[in-house]
């Protein structure tokens, strides 16, 4: 395999580079890193990448999507990191919006996906509840047909993001009678309907991600719905390759990992700079070397997505090895912050790379824990890699 890069990806890579540059100013890197104008932050970076044209390399040519080769969405998603801008918010974009071109009528295409180019609409994920995590299937949400309207009943939790939502994709229970596959639907629902309430979920590192979304006699239109009734598992299960694979952020841990060698170089212990104590040179090596293999595995995975080929169980392994390495680069941070990584964000002075890097390392280590959890368990993605990948 040639990993060169031809005089047109350069060509291309100065391009991505000089927009991230101009772009992704301190104005809106201020915004997004503040939990009180996260979202309104989010939505005016979406705007500039899709005024550029680039909000939605993942999807068809036909429907606004940017028709890069691999290389290329490698590219921008290199520099995206490298410059600290952060990736678009996925629900819409990356999660449903493949569902929708993929098995939505006309109408629905016609309706949601301008609106998701150009985040008009903010989208949660309505999947897991109480009863139903790593057992998906069991869902018990429940939508009973009463003329043109489902009328839904149930709840959902960890439902990221929902405190902003303005439509949420949810997986109901239209059937008990088959198999526990068999039975589910997939509903578009606006978070505005009448008898729907959100309550807060606080997680460990102090913040407000997280919900309980109830449903309350909520009336949804039948033409929310995707595809038919009671075959809502089949595209579920095409959201969560796309959902996983996004997990992997490959580029984000090469630009963490570069910080930490950073750090480490000016960090002294015992008289030397860190990067020369051996064991911890090693535990860097390490990650490192798992990283450039997960970067080659997810080229080979893009390569096939590029050839037309679904990706399958393969996104399973990069959600799996990408979350592992995120949680080792966050550990590492950890230690590498010492004493320092308990003062919070503006304690310290902020002039001092050395305590920005710090401040914010228990904040990136208590939130990662979750990555090995969302998007399926990995105790799961191993299962699945064991059957589907192995053949064991
Ligand atoms: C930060 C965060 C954000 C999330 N955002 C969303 C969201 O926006 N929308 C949404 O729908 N959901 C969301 N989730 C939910 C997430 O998908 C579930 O938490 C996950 O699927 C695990 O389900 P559970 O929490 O019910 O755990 P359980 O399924 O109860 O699992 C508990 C433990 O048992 C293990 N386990 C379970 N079954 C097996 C098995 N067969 N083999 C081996 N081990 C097993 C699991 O690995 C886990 O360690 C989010 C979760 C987190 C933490």
């Amino acid at each position: 395999m040639d990993t060169r890069l031809s005089d047109e990806d350069l060509a291309f890579r100065d391009e991505v580079r000089a927009f991230f540059a101009e772009a992704f100013d301190e104005d809106i890197a201020a915004k997004v890193s503040n939990t009180a104008t996260m979202k309104e932050g989010m939505i005016e970076w979406q705007h500039r990448l899709n005024a550029k044209g680039w909000m939605a390399p993942n999807w068809p040519v036909e429907h606004g999507g940017t028709g890069w080769s691999v290389t290329q969405s490698f590219i921008f998603q290199s520099e995206r990191a490298m410059s600290g801008a952060p990736d678009v918010i996925p629900f819409g974009v990356v999660m449903v919006a493949p569902v929708i071109y993929t098995y939505g009528t006309q109408e629905q295409k016609e309706r949601f996906l301008p609106r998701i180019l150009n985040s008009e609409d903010w989208w949660c994920q309505g999947y897991s509840e109480p009863g139903a995590g790593s057992d998906l299937a069991s869902l018990k949400t429940k939508a009973e047909l009463d003329g043109d309207h489902y009328v839904i009943n149930g709840s959902k939790i960890w439902t990221t993001y929902a405190q902003y939502a303005d439509w949420i994709f949810c997986l109901v229970r239209t059937d008990n009678s088959g198999k526990k596959q068999e039975g589910i639907t997939f509903l578009l629902i606006d978070m505005k309907s009448p008898g729907i309430t959100v309550r807060p979920i606080e997680t460990i590192d102090g913040f407000h991600h997280l919900n309980e979304v109830f449903f309350d006699n909520v009336r949804v239109p039948v033409e929310n719905r995707i595809g038919e009734e009671g075959k809502g598992w089949t595209y579920a299960k095409s959201l969560l390759v796309h959902e996983r694979l996004s997990i992997a952020e490959v580029a984000d841990s090469k630009r963490a990992l570069a910080e930490l060698r950073e750090f480490a170089r000016r960090e002294v212990n015992g008289g030397a700079s860190l990067l020369d104590d051996p064991h911890f040179a090693q535990r860097l090596g390490d990650v490192e070397i798992d990283l450039m293999a997960l970067e080659y595995t997810e080229l080979r995975t893009l390569a096939d997505v590029a050839e037309g080929k679904h990706p399958g169980p393969e996104s399973s392994l990069l959600k799996l090895q990408g979350t592992e390495i995120q949680q080792a680069l966050q550990e590492l941070r950890m230690d590498v912050a010492g004493y320092y990584s308990q003062a919070l964000q503006g304690d310290l002075s902020d002039d001092d790379y050395g305590h920005d890097f710090a401040s914010i390392a228990q904040k990136l280590y208590f939130r990662g824990r979750a990555s090995s959890i969302y998007g399926g368990s990995n105790e799961v993605q191993k299962n699945i890699t064991s059957k589907f990948v192995l053949g064991l």
